[in-house]
């Protein structure tokens, strides 16, 4: 497993180039194809090509399917490893994407090769899916994961693991960024004040009112984390914006939170406000992990290990998939530290538990849908 980390580590592949992420891809699908499975390549125009495999091992027909997703994109540029090269030291592999998430590619790999050697037979379809385009979005990959989700009785998803213990995710915040632009008028700060509209003194206030739309224990923030205006200190600033962070826990808070948003009003005479985007990632609620997790610890018992879950404040692709309702369950993948940072790592020892509790998961015989909702 710690040999083809080495090997997908290796092959750097930043969201921002198509020609690496494709290279990945290449170099995953080949895996793939070597165990048997059918490949597709998902073509992009503009960023990376996604990847999709899809394996049966039962017998006669495929009763349902199980969708494993993960991405193929890191957020280091290409040229990291050079200060940050791939190595092994104190059990742990070190690297870009080993913990997000090419241990998570990895694991996948090696489920499937440990159900082939054990003779265990998923009486589901397995379609793995890996996309180009996570860590900025997932602009182009979310209709083809929705459309694949659709048709899967769970969706178990690799992105790393919560926490040194190796916590699975069960929760995740809904994510979204809106960006207010306040346009005003430009005068001489000495000679004309009067007939300007300073863009930057009514951005301050709405910040300001932003503000008081948090409300932590809803679980809802919003953060104004970068806001730019002005041309010179002498010139009434004619232009500035915010870029705002919003995260919900309950999906029912968003229409509100969102129109609260959209209805923004200017406080200055003469000044205009423009309010674009909103959330992007619906909240991955509990409920649709439930009946998942419990079948998992389930199976870390059996395997001499406890399994906790977490709630995070960060979205993934899970975000979609249970939005629409199909039971999802997060965090498979590695267990480590560090994610995105020149300090990102993986516990090796973990590994081949993680690619077992998958392979465990993927046997299922039980039926995943239909948790209460
Ligand atoms: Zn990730």
């Amino acid at each position: 497993m710690v040999r083809l980390l080495g090997r997908f580590v290796r092959a750097e592949s930043p969201s921002t180039d198509k020609a690496a992420v494709d290279r990945f891809g290449h170099l995953v699908a080949a895996e793939w194809r070597r165990r048997g499975a059918r490949v597709q390549i998902l073509r992009q125009r503009a960023c990376g090509d996604h990847v999709r495999a899809e394996l049966f091992l039962g017998h006669g027909r495929p009763r349902g399917q199980i969708l494993v997703l993960g991405h193929l994109d890191t957020v280091y540029d290409v040229g990291t490893l050079a200060r940050m090269p791939f190595r092994i030291a104190r059990g742990r592999a070190w690297g870009p994407g080993t913990f997000d998430m090419k241990s998570g590619l990895v694991i996948a790999l090696f489920a499937v090769d440990a159900l082939r050697r054990a003779g265990l037979r998923p009486s589901r379809r397995l379609v793995f899916l890996w996309t180009s385009d996570e860590e900025i979005g997932s602009e182009s990959s979310r209709a083809i994961i929705e459309r694949e989700a659709r048709q899967s009785d769970a969706v178990l998803v690799l992105e790393p693991a919560d926490g040194p213990r190796g916590n699975l995710k069960t929760a995740r915040k809904g994510v979204g960024e809106v960006v207010l632009v306040v346009h005003g008028r430009a005068a001489h700060a000495g000679l004309n004040p009067e007939d300007g509209v300073n863009a930057v003194h009514e951005l301050a206030l709405q910040v300001a009112r932003l503000m008081r739309l948090n409300n932590p224990r809803r679980g809802i923030t919003v953060n104004a984390n970068v806001i730019e205006g002005g041309t010179r200190t002498n010139v009434i600033a004619e232009r500035a914006q915010a870029r705002v962070d919003l995260r919900v826990t309950r999906k029912a808070d968003i229409p509100k939170l969102e129109r609260l948003i959209r209805s923004v009003r200017p406080v200055l005479k003469g000044a205009r406000l423009e309010v674009r985007g909103g959330i992007g990632r619906p909240p991955m609620e509990q409920r649709m992990a439930r009946a998942l997790f419990q079948r998992a610890k389930e199976l870390a018992r059996r395997m001499g290990f406890e399994l906790r879950e977490s709630f995070v404040g960060g979205g993934s692709d899970g975000n979609f998939t249970a939005a629409l309702g199909v039971p999802t369950l997060d965090g498979l993948g590695g267990v480590g530290a560090g994610a995105h940072s020149s300090h990102e790592n993986v516990v090796i020892r973990a590994l081949s538990e993680r690619a077992a509790l998958l392979a465990g998961l993927l046997l299922s015989e039980r039926r995943l849908r239909g948790v209460a909702k």
